[in-house]
């Protein structure tokens, strides 16, 4: 046995989906117009398949404040958060988020990634318990592996499930933490917060949300689908990331509990990795400062979601089941939903291709998301993109 043996069967199932797509695997940005465009294979194509819902990678007042950042305190800190890696400005956008968030400790991790790993592999232990929605994000079951804690699925959005792991386990464990999204990342769709809320004081639970894709994107004042539900005291830990709405690179936990600043010593990746650069720290802060500032920027990206979603369900697209920024559109055939993707890309428009494991019922989909940078035409173009593959749905 080799050590590569063991990708025999991912080396396969690329071979057998590079009949449908060359240029699948190697879609390269050769160069970025704006926010919402792209040169891709030569072609200036839009972007509709990215996490930047707001265009903050490009405002001027954000690219400033990064470049600034760099000139004053270099390109990188070379240090963990734990070590030489704590700037001021890391310090300042903990003050900040708590601020903005209304709880009283806030964690800068590196990435949302390693934000998920340090606080799940660290709060919950071999003797609690984990009860999280089936559709979370990688990095929450993987902070579960790493912590050891015993982890149990619910079905996705689905309160009933929860609450039957939850009678079978409230006895069993020292502790649970529910664990779930704010908008999910796959189909668009929101967690039934009030629900989970109420249930998580019925059995004295701890409850973890995870509002990476619903930042600067829900609520009235940009701060999730807590602020949304009106349930934010209630929520324990929130998570965050500023990879998307903020358009920058980093991670975030915010929580009430003081003893929140004892994983700062007992989480191995907020220890064991150098911190977020300088740059990245002040364009995430200069993107908070805007996204409050700013509210006209959520009417926008609500504005060009719904329009797509509309035209996508006049064209009788099977999409997900709400409104949102991201709009699953899906293929029952995977050669279908390869064939909609060239036909998408040839028309100008970039959607993300999401095949099994990854997609929440085994359906090969295509993932759009909006932005509040795109304009009402780019919106229609990527309708009209979509009218052209209509018939392989
Ligand atoms: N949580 C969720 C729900 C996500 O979708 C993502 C990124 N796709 C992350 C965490 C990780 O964030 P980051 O990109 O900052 O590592």
């Amino acid at each position: 046995m080799g050590l590569f043996d063991k990708f025999k069967r991912i080396e396969n199932s690329l071979k057998d989906l590079s009949q449908y797509s060359d240029s699948f695997f190697n879609v390269v940005l050769e160069q970025i117009i704006s926010s919402t465009e792209a040169v891709i294979n030569g072609k200036t194509t839009i972007l509709a398949g990215t996490n930047n819902y707001l265009g903050m990678p490009h405002r001027k007042e954000c690219i400033d404040a990064a470049c600034q950042a760099i000139k004053e305190q270099g390109t990188g800190t070379t240090g963990s958060r734990m070590a030489n890696g704590t700037y001021a400005i890391h310090v300042e956008l903990e003050k900040e988020l708590s601020h903005f968030l209304n709880k009283k400790h806030t964690i800068v991790f590196t990435t949302g990634y390693s934000a998920n790993l340090a606080v799940l592999s660290t709060l919950v232990g071999p003797k609690d318990v984990v009860i999280l929605d089936a559709d979370c994000h990688a990095s929450i079951y993987d902070g579960c592996k790493l912590g050891g804690v015993q982890v149990y699925r619910f079905k996705h959005n689905d309160v009933e499930d929860l609450e039957k792991r939850l009678k079978r386990l409230s006895n069993k464990a020292d502790s649970i933490l529910i664990a779930v999204e704010g908008l999910y990342s796959m189909l668009g769709d929101r967690a039934p917060l009030k629900e989970i809320v109420a249930l998580k004081k019925g059995y004295n639970a701890y409850l973890l949300v995870d509002e990476a894709h619903s930042l600067g994107v829900l609520g009235k004042n940009g701060r999730g689908l807590a602020e949304e539900q009106g349930v934010e005291s209630e929520v324990d830990f929130v998570i965050g990331t500023f990879s998307k709405s903020l358009g920058s690179i980093g991670g975030y936990c915010s929580s009430d509990y003081e003893k929140l600043e004892l994983l700062r010593f007992a989480s191995r990746p907020y220890v064991f990795t150098a911190s977020s650069s300088p740059a990245n720290i002040a364009a995430a802060q200069k993107a908070l400062e805007i996204i409050q500032k700013e509210p006209q920027l959520r009417t926008r990206l609500w504005e060009n979601a719904k329009l797509l979603y509309s035209r996508l369900k006049e064209m009788s697209f099977t999409i997900g089941p709400e409104p949102s920024p991201i709009i699953p559109v899906r293929f029952k055939e995977i050669p279908r939903a390869f064939a909609a993707w060239n036909g998408l890309l040839e028309n100008g428009v970039y959607v993300n291709m999401v095949l099994p494991p990854a997609t929440p019922d085994g359906t090969a989909l295509l993932r759009c998301s909006l932005s509040a940078a795109h304009t009402t035409e780019q919106v229609e173009s990527i309708a009209r993109a979509f009218e052209s593959i209509k018939n392989l749905a």
